[in-house]
């Protein structure tokens, strides 16, 4: 006999919201977490206060083989259900930049407390230290086989979800269980990657970026996919910040990134402008101006610093323009899973139903959340990607 309408493997984001959604509906679910507590990722995120989704939600925000497959899951459960949901739990959303919402109260686990708290007054059971290790196909559902604290077990369950997240940071749980059960069952993996994650320098030019580690400036940061403008941080291995993170999940191994230092104007304006007033200022000091005194010794390697404004000759200009506006980049590679807030690629969408994230193969097996081919942008996107998708397939259990 069933003891359970479903097994949910993974409690986290979306595994924790498909269980209050499927308890709301009296359906009895059990959560397999391999951690000894639920929803590690939330408690980590957005440093310890969780940015929990984004006021500007659209397909757009989000790379997939299928850039229109998210669409279905965002009209089923939108930003505002997410916010609502939250209110009614407590959780008031306070706007950051760019719309991006926190709880109020800054604490990630005040969101992790909802799921755990919701889960016991709906009778919904989280059982924590079990890793799955294996699924297959049963006449009548699925069989679960996990080690509980390392003892072998396994149950049997008509529907099977699996919401265990991407390959990022193993030391928080993470494993490539959703890959590698899917290819069990023959679907399609698209390729991954680690995504929003910083980018290393290597080569002739690291010790520049290294002399630069601690600098933060605003710019447009672009290559022949995206282009997002926020900060970029420079470190003693190479470039993070927002815009980094961002254009990180477009880029390929091999291409160049270009960054607009000075997305808010044309510093060759405000060379001749301020040369009209100021012309024997050097324009080392007037590049400390716009940047810092550190930024500007270092752009000494590649501009004419010690010269005054007023002999800048036009092709010196020129080069300073090209070289501001049009700073160009070739990452060694990234930092890798440990350090990737999120995976790109996944479990593919061809072999979902975009209604309702069950496999078109194998009947009662759903994926939602990180496994699947579906990556958010930084900034909330991809916890309103694990929650929507949560909600959808507790509607189908
Ligand atoms: C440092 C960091 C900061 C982030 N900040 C934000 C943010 O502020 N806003 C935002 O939108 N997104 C953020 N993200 C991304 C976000 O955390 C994920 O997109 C989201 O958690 C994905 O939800 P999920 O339920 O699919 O996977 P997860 O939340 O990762 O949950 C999967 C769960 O499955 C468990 N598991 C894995 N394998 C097994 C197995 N074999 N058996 C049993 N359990 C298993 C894992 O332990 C885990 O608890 C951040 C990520 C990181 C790493």
């Amino acid at each position: 006999m069933n003891l359970f309408d479903a097994v949910i493997i993974g409690g986290g984001a979306c595994g924790l919201m498909c269980a209050v959604q499927a308890g709301f509906l009296g359906k009895r679910v059990l959560v397999l977490e391999k951690n000894s507590k639920p929803g590690a990722k939330i408690l980590i995120s957005g440093g310890g206060r969780c940015n929990y989704t984004n006021l500007n939600v659209s397909a757009a925000n989000f790379i997939s083989q299928n850039k229109h497959f998210c669409k279905s899951a965002f009209s089923q459960w939108t930003v505002d259900d997410t916010i609502t949901f939250f209110e009614t739990y407590g959780i008031t959303g306070q706007e950051k930049t760019l719309g991006q919402l926190f709880p109020v109260s800054n604490k990630a686990q005040d969101i992790v407390a909802v799921f755990t708290n919701l889960c016991k007054e709906l009778g919904q059971e989280i059982r924590c230290n079990c890793e799955v290790k294996a699924v297959r196909k049963t006449a009548d559902g699925f069989r679960v086989e996990y080690e509980e604290n390392g003892i072998a077990r396994s149950l049997s369950a008509p529907k099977l979800v699996i919401a265990s997240g991407g390959l990022p940071i193993a030391k928080m749980g993470a494993t490539d269980f959703g890959l590698r059960a899917a290819r069990n069952f023959d679907l399609t993996v698209t390729e991954t990657a680690p995504a929003l994650v910083p980018l290393t320098i290597t080569g002739k030019d690291s010790e520049w970026f290294a002399a630069l580690a601690g600098n933060t400036i605003y710019s447009r940061v672009w290559n022949n996919k995206a282009s997002f403008e926020e900060n970029i941080l420079f470190t003693h291995w190479g470039l993070s910040g927002p815009a980094i993170l961002q254009i990180s999940s477009y880029w390929q191994p091999g291409e160049e990134i270009f960054m607009d230092l000075l997305p808010s104007g044309d510093i060759s304006e405000r060379i001749s402008h301020e040369r009209e007033h100021n012309g024997k200022k050097l324009l080392l000091n007037f590049l400390a101006g716009i940047y810092t005194k550190k930024f500007a010794d270092a752009l000494g390697k590649y501009l004419p610093v010690d010269k005054n404004l007023a002999s800048l000759s036009r092709r010196e200009v020129d080069a300073i323009r090209q070289f501001i506006h049009h700073f160009r980049v070739k990452p060694a590679g990234t930092k890798g899973y440990d350090k990737a807030e999120v995976m790109r690629g996944g479990v593919s969408t061809d072999e979902l139903n975009s209604k309702t994230l069950e496999s078109k193969q194998v009947n009662g097996l759903f994926f939602g959340g990180e496994c699947v081919d579906v990556t958010g942008w930084l900034g909330g996107y991809n916890f309103q990607w694990a929650w929507a998708s949560g909600y959808v397939i507790a509607q189908h259990l």
